[in-house]
């Protein structure tokens, strides 16, 4: 390991919506902001093709674009953007401590105050269909993707509050939807599912698989399987959505930040405060139910302005807020 250690005042830990919104802010408050990309650079934005919803792009932008854009933005304010996995961490208990991460597994850095916005990563069922046709008619955000399919009949697989949602949303916008919930009941709420069933396109099949994702360059169709009787049947669709959950990139902070029992970062109240002094948690590492670019930087801009808080106390020797 190198003996070199770099000391900042700000380090932020990935580079989604939020975590370039949390660079331009703290790079604006003189923060000198480090961002680490992680191994995806831009999050899962840039997993996507056109976003459609973020204010502010009339006619849309596809996610990578906006990423690259977003990094420019927070550059422009003197953020330093730094390819690299902050690959374990020991978070300072104390109010005014220095948190000591290290980078790739080789480079020291320590930090006044840490922004995490690691993100979460869809969940998708491992089919090898599924994956080559990722892009293709095979997507985990309903939200972003599904006007794609507008008039058309699509599937969706999930049977939890993700899933209602989602193929309700879609029910609005597709001919047909057809939910695929691989067990003889669905694990949404009972008002989530009273939607459901209330929703007339919207066809939901119970103890039902997806055996392979048809197509060649672009989805198709399904062949599903009823896992009770393993009988298999092939419907045609045009769009796949995954809606079988969300894992937050969190292993590496397990045992120093609260966490709720799926992983995901609680804050305190409204702000962006973890349990530990001068660490923020903002975009989906901390929101399992939003999930948006735009909530995402919005979280984003406020772990920047708690930080910034953060550290005029410490520095004015104030009582630091819990
Ligand atoms: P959940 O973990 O709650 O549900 C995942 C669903 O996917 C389960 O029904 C599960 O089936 C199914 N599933 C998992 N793996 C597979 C697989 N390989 N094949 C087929 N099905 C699979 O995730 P959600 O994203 O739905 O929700 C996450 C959290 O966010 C929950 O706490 C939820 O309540 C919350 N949320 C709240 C919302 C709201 O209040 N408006 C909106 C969205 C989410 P099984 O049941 O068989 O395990």
């Amino acid at each position: 390991m190198s003996e070199k250690v770099e000391r900042i005042k700000c380090l932020i830990i990935g580079s989604g919506p939020a975590g370039y919104t949390a660079a331009i802010y703290a790079a604006r408050a003189d923060m000198k902001p480090v961002i680490y990309t992680g191994l995806e650079p831009g999050g899962q934005l840039t997993t996507t093709t056109e976003v459609d919803n973020f204010p502010g792009y009339p006619e849309g932008i596809d996610g990578p674009s906006m990423m690259i854009q977003l990094q420019q933005q927070a550059e422009r304010f003197g953020t330093e953007v730094r390819m690299g996995m902050i690959t374990s961490i020991e978070l300072s208990d104390e109010v005014g401590g220095i948190h000591k991460a290290v980078v790739d597994n080789t480079t020291n850095i320590e930090a006044e105050t840490v922004i995490i916005s690691t993100g979460a990563t869809a969940k998708y069922l491992g089919l090898p269909s599924e994956q080559r046709l990722r892009g293709g008619g095979v997507s985990a955000c309903a939200v972003c993707d599904g006007f794609f399919f507008k008039g058309q009949d699509v599937a969706i697989v999930g049977g939890g509050d993700t899933a209602a949602e989602e193929s309700t949303y879609l029910a609005n916008i597709c001919n047909k939807v057809t939910l695929l919930v691989r067990k003889g009941e669905m694990r949404a709420s009972k008002a989530m599912q009273h939607r459901v069933n209330n929703t007339p396109n919207l066809e939901v099949r119970y103890y039902t698989e997806v055996d392979e994702v048809l197509g060649d360059q672009v989805v198709e169709g399904l062949r599903l399987v009823n896992n009770q009787t393993g009988e298999k049947e092939e419907i045609k669709i045009t769009g796949l959505f995954i809606a079988i959950g969300h894992k937050p990139n969190t292993d590496i902070f397990k045992g120093q930040l609260e966490m709720d029992e799926t992983g995901y970062i609680i804050t305190k109240g409204k702000s962006t405060k973890t349990n530990k002094p001068g660490v923020f948690a903002s975009g989906d590492v901390q929101d399992k139910e939003y999930r948006q670019a735009i909530t995402a930087a919005g979280t984003g801009c406020m772990a920047a302005l708690d930080a910034e808080r953060y550290l005029a106390a410490v520095e004015s020797k104030e009582e630091v807020e819990a």
